[in-house]
């Protein structure tokens, strides 16, 4: 039988252990032999039981678990072409033939690195003895499916990615919990989302919130000085009869000289300029906890299972997958061009094309 993988990489994510469950179940259905790899790409350098065979059984439950059972981890050696060459040994050890990686872009990355060097590994390993002539023959490539795990939504060329939602709906539930003691002593909070590159998170949670001002990376408050406009909308919503004043600042918040704008510096602003009893939340990890949502629960098993499919109908000449959503349609795409159009988004974000960077991260603009 086919024997196929599933990891999962970089920052942990909601859904992604139904991820590793659907990849598991849905590979057994087709006769293939699951495996996981624990801890992410250090399981694959350590090799031995980081790489587990997995039944029907060894998920039951994960559906609604969040973060990740199988583990994840930031892993250096892997950055290095030796610390993948010991990766590719393990594998074919195991005679692992294909890799579902869920994670974000930087995993992605490696999985692809990882893929292109493939032949030249193999060649390695035979060279040096350490595989046999018959495993090189039966590993000449190896089949790399990607799944975007990440709570930013920070992918380009998907609409959504596994986790963002819930992630999204634990900000909402904070702030609601924070409007509550915001009204009661008519004070102002500035809280603080995840979203280094990108401000989905609290663009969103900024419209589903009702929030009276939001700094994202991809559009800085204008080439003016943004602090009166901040006050005058603060002011004018105050003058409407509101009680309570919310601010979300997306982590990578910046002005349009790439400043990063700080929760602190908003908060001195509206206590010394307007007289506002104003605090700072910073929701830290508690935005990557708790159970998945049902919408993360749902795009983890269908991608997949596409990922599966995928993994079974891929050629050795084409190019590595990413299963994407898009329209509301489960497809997929070239993991590399994703890849390379997320990266984009930040260098034209530093080099403050913002309207550009606004026009990357929209897919549909994108291509
Ligand atoms: P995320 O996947 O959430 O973006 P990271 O950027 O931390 O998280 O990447 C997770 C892991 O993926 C890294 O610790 C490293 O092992 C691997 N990785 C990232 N970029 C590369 C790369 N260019 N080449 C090889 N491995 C990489």
């Amino acid at each position: 039988p086919r024997k196929i993988a599933i990891l999962t990489s970089g920052g942990d994510a909601p859904g992604m252990n139904a991820c590793v469950r659907a990849v598991v179940r849905y590979g057994i259905s087709k006769g293939c032999a699951m495996y996981a790899v624990y801890e992410g790409y250090q399981g694959l350098v350590d090799g031995g039981n980081q790489i587990r065979l997995m039944d029907w059984k060894s998920v039951r439950g994960w559906m609604r678990v969040g973060g990740t059972s199988i583990g994840t981890a930031r892993c250096k050696p892997f950055q290095t072409s030796e610390g993948r060459l010991k990766a590719a040994e393990n594998l074919i050890k195991e005679g692992i033939d294909s890799i579902i990686v869920c994670g974000g872009d930087g995993s992605l990355t490696g999985a692809d690195v990882f893929r292109s060097e493939w032949p030249s590994h193999v060649e390695n390993l035979k060279k040096n003895d350490r595989i046999t002539t018959e495993q090189a023959e039966q590993h000449k490539h190896l089949t790399i499916v990607g799944l975007v795990g990440s709570i930013d939504n920070d992918m380009s060329s998907t609409d959504i990615t596994i986790g963002a939602v819930t992630s999204l709906h634990r900000i909402c539930e904070a702030v609601d919990s924070i409007n509550t003691t915001a009204m009661s002593h008519s004070r102002a909070f500035v809280v603080e989302v995840m979203g280094r590159h990108c401000g989905w998170l609290a663009l969103m949670a900024g419209i589903a919130t009702g929030a009276d001002f939001v700094f994202i990376p991809e559009r800085p408050p204008g080439e003016e000085d943004w602090r009166p406009r901040l006050c005058d909308v603060a002011q004018r919503h105050r003058q409407m009869g509101k009680r309570k004043t919310i601010i979300i600042v997306a982590e990578g918040a910046l002005d349009t000289s790439l400043k990063p704008i700080k929760s602190e510096e908003i908060k001195d602003i509206l206590t010394e300029r307007l007289g506002i009893d104003t605090r700072v939340t910073t929701l830290g990890h508690v935005q990557r906890g708790g159970s998945p949502c049902a919408s993360d629960r749902i795009l983890a098993t269908i991608q997949s299972v596409e990922a599966v499919r995928a993994v079974l109908t891929s050629k050795p000449d084409t190019p590595s997958p990413l299963i994407i959503s898009r329209n509301n349609q489960i497809t997929s795409t070239s993991l590399m061009k994703a890849v390379e159009l997320t990266h984009e988004v930040a260098k034209a974000i530093g080099e403050k094309k913002f309207a550009r960077a606004m026009e990357l991260r929209d897919p549909q603009f994108a291509e």
